[in-house]
């Protein structure tokens, strides 16, 4: 492992100023939350910053605060610390089965909610050392190699998946994310902050160099809504999911009046599917209905030559997490 420096900063605008200082004297940097995502990759040499700025030292980054306009997740908050947060699983329960759901009990309290929306890809490629997109390239070897687990939505030049399970959920909830850089700080729409390959295939978000993710907020959940996070895995445990659903449903005297229906584990970005949204807008979500949002939700739907499988997988998950969602008190 390369050896680095380790920058403690006081609060978010001293964080940003270590970095853009650091940049500025042609060092490299990356942010570090809990260190679970970023440290393997620093060991394995994927990455090898001369700097980390090591986000944990900033005082009140670990804060939910809810107010009647919603919640303020600071970016320091663990996934457990969601998980078990009261207000997040009463009415933000997408977000609280989501971050309950990523990988073991261990990684989840020292894992933050801004690096799990911040962590790089998984794809093996990138993780081991291949000279493709993501490591400064210009192939992606997942296009015509093992593409198992790759994109089948949104996918090219690059086909990796989004890794983070709080993200689909972030989106299905409206979240905006408080971005903090030189400039100063501006709120960005969850639907708007992570990009497509093929607006630009080497980063997977829009952050600038030297800006940090400082906060998210979750609007207060309107009156008849319920959310819910389901993940399918190739195993039980510590693993990103192989497709997954965050769906929210706002239902008045047993009509849907809104439906958010965003997938996991099928493209770059979380992918939201208003093909089977419009299905259910209006309607009374029986499980024929769900069904129809579940084969809508896959129209779109480009396989690669191996994971052709994610197809029939993702219509079923929409289907089921449908039903179970409206059968809910
Ligand atoms: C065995 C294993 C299984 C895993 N399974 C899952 C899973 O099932 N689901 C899942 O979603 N994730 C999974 N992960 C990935 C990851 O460890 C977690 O998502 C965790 O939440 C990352 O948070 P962290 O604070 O440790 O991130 P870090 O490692 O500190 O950072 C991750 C990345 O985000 C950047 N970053 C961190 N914080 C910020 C910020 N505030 N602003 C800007 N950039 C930032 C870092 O520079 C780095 O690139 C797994 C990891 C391992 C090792």
């Amino acid at each position: 492992m390369k050896s680095f420096t380790n920058a403690n900063p006081r609060d978010v605008a001293h964080a940003v100023a270590l970095s853009a200082q650091a940049h500025g004297a042609n060092r490299s940097v990356s942010f570090a939350g809990g260190g679970s995502d970023l440290l393997a990759l620093v060991k394995d040499r994927i990455v090898a910053p001369d700097v980390i700025v090591n986000l944990k030292t900033v005082k009140g980054l670990d804060q939910v605060a809810a107010a009647p306009g919603g919640l303020t997740v600071g970016a320091l908050v663990t996934l457990d610390a969601l998980d078990r947060h009261p207000v997040v699983r009463r009415d933000h329960a997408a977000l609280a089965e989501a971050a309950g759901s990523v990988a073991t009990p261990q990684i989840r309290n020292v894992g933050t909610i801004g690096g799990n929306i911040c962590q790089r890809p998984w794809c093996w490629y990138y993780r081991n050392g291949f000279p493709c997109l993501k490591n400064g390239g210009n192939t992606c070897f997942s296009a015509n190699g093992e593409n198992q687990f790759h994109a089948i939505f949104g996918g090219g030049p690059s086909y990796i998946v989004h890794p983070s399970d709080t993200a689909p959920a972030l989106v299905a909830l409206d979240a905006t994310f408080r971005v903090v850089g030189p400039a100063g700080e501006r709120m960005v729409p969850a639907a708007e902050f992570f990009i497509l390959p093929r607006d630009d295939a080497k980063r997977e978000n829009v952050l600038a160099p030297d800006e940090i993710l400082a906060s998210v907020h979750v609007p207060a959940a309107r009156r008849g809504t319920r959310s819910t996070y389901h993940k399918i895995l190739d195993r039980e445990a510590w693993t990103h999911a192989v497709v997954s659903a965050a769906i929210v449903l706002e239902l008045e005297g047993g009509v849907c009046r809104l439906a958010r229906i965003v997938l996991g584990g099928v493209a770059p970005v979380p992918w939201r599917v208003p093909e089977a949204e419009r299905v259910l807008v209006g309607q009374r979500i029986t499980p024929e209905l769900a069904a129809q949002a579940g084969e809508a939700a896959v129209s779109g739907a480009r396989p690669l030559a191996k994971n052709g499988y994610k197809v029939p997988l993702t219509r079923n998950l929409v289907r089921r997490t449908l039903v179970e969602l409206a059968a809910r008190a």
